[in-house]
């Protein structure tokens, strides 16, 4: 994306079955607010609403339309925890441990209230299993269960045998397994959208197709894009990795390409051998797969693969092998759909949520963990802007480590990495 393009959503499964499409004007002239926002994903729609119920005029400033990045092209998958949870419990005392623990399920609530409050139709459902694949991972998994176990909060989980597993699921492929009910999916971007329609209705106002080009700092900070500005008290940046926006940010998160494949609705039959139970499901590798059932029962099948372009047949050719070992049933089974997204992966894998200045916010880096986690971070962001710090100084106190010339050799540094987590994966 150069900076004053703008595009459409990726033709992906989500796209091609939004409720709608979002038309919200261009920003052009200048304006003034109390808190600007940019970003139109989880991130930055979620701040806005929370601010907006909480009183404060709020301008959202989305390059391309609301959902255009990971948050309308994901997997859908709530999950609990936050990416990087022990880093960002090392150095916190027990009873600061536990809010970390805690924060990691705010997500959930925040999601579900709103798909209630404000009547979001995007799919939502309980139901979620993590799967192992070597001995490792099923002694991780019941370490797991212990500490959800320790809190007085009913996850519903259920460690699972291997039989177990290949009933739940029907395949061969994992040897254990743990279920959390109180995780689940859901369609991200018919999520957002709904979520954006909330804020409009509370009187946020939300420009699409307007880059930001720059962020003029001072007492009163000024957002540009190439035919307007927003004057604001306080500016949130929630551009996760699509934007260079700030020099002191640059090279903080790491922008790795997943991808996703669509099959045509399965029979009843096949659903009821590959996942009667409607469970989201994620595999524990660093290059890990992840899969569930759409609301009109396509497997959506995902998994990261070295490739940074957007071509569906190149997607297809790549996952549907891997889709296979998994599922061999699925052998005569069509893909209709292959697209692909961009994570922002920190260093640590702890999300970025920090200031550049007194008035000046960003969150991003959720490390392919953001579907949850985001909906907590807007409501962190709006925190900081009424003055309250306890969440956010958790975050904010583990400086970004950057990732040397990433805007000049990211590719090449995508494709070392992938690499080297393979052969952690082998091992
Ligand atoms: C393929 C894929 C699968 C994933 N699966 C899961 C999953 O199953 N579960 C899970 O928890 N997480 C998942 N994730 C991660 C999750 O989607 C992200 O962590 C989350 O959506 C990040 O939200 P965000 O709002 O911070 O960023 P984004 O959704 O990327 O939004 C950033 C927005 O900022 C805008 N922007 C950037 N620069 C500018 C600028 N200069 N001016 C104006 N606007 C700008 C962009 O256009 C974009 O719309 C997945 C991600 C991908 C890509």
């Amino acid at each position: 994306m150069t900076i004053n393009s703008h595009q459409d959503h990726t033709a992906s499964y989500y796209a091609a079955t939004a409720n709608k499409q979002t038309v919200y004007e261009q920003l052009n002239g200048h304006k003034k607010t109390d808190v600007c926002v940019i970003g139109a994903g989880f991130t930055g729609i979620s701040t806005a609403l929370h601010l907006a119920e909480r009183g404060y005029k709020v301008h959202v400033l989305e390059a391309n339309k609301v959902g255009w990045g990971a948050s309308g092209r994901n997997g859908g998958q709530m999950i609990g925890g936050i990416s990087g949870e022990s880093r960002l419990s090392r150095d916190l005392s027990k009873i600061n441990e536990k809010l970390v623990f805690e924060m990691g399920w705010q997500g959930h609530k925040i999601i579900r209230d709103r798909v209630k409050k404000y009547n979001i139709k995007c799919d939502l459902k309980n139901g979620y299993i993590d799967v192992a694949i070597k001995p490792k991972h099923v002694r991780d998994l019941e370490n797991y269960s212990k500490v959800l176990d320790e809190y007085n909060f009913d996850f519903g989980q259920e460690l699972l045998n291997r039989d177990e597993v290949r009933e739940t699921l029907g395949t061969e492929k994992y040897i254990g397994g743990l279920k959390i009910n109180y995780n689940g999916h859901l369609h991200p971007l018919n999520l957002c959208i709904g979520e954006a329609d909330a804020a409009s209705d509370l009187g946020v106002v939300i420009n699409e197709k307007s880059p930001v080009t720059k962020i003029i700092h001072g007492a009163k900070p000024v957002v540009e894009t190439s035919k307007g500005s927003v004057e604001a008290d306080f500016v949130v940046l929630a551009g996760n990795a699509y934007h260079f926006l700030e020099p002191k940010l640059r090279g903080a998160v790491l922008p790795v390409k997943s991808f996703i494949i669509g099959s045509e609705p399965l029979s009843t039959e096949l659903v009821n051998r590959i996942n009667p139970q409607d469970l989201a499901v994620c595999d524990p590798n660093y290059i890990l797969e992840y899969f569930r059932l759409s609301a009109d029962k396509r497997l959506l099948f995902g998994r990261r693969f070295p490739y940074f372009g957007d071509n569906p047949d190149i997607i297809k050719k790549a996952l549907i092998p891997k889709m296979l070992q998994v599922y061999p049933i699925l052998k005569n089974t069509e893909f209709e759909f292959g697209w692909g997204g961009t994570i922002g992966v920190t260093v640590n894998r702890v999300p970025q949520l920090g200031r550049i200045s007194d008035n000046v916010f960003y969150s991003q880096g959720y490390s392919g963990h953001g579907v949850n986690v985001t909906h907590l971070a807007g409501q962190i962001m709006a925190d900081i802007v009424g003055g309250t710090a306890e969440r956010f100084d958790v975050f904010s106190k583990i400086k970004p480590v950057i990732f040397p010339g990433q805007h000049l050799f990211r590719n090449q540094l995508v494709s070392l990495g992938m690499l080297y987590y393979r052969l952690i994966d082998a091992l």
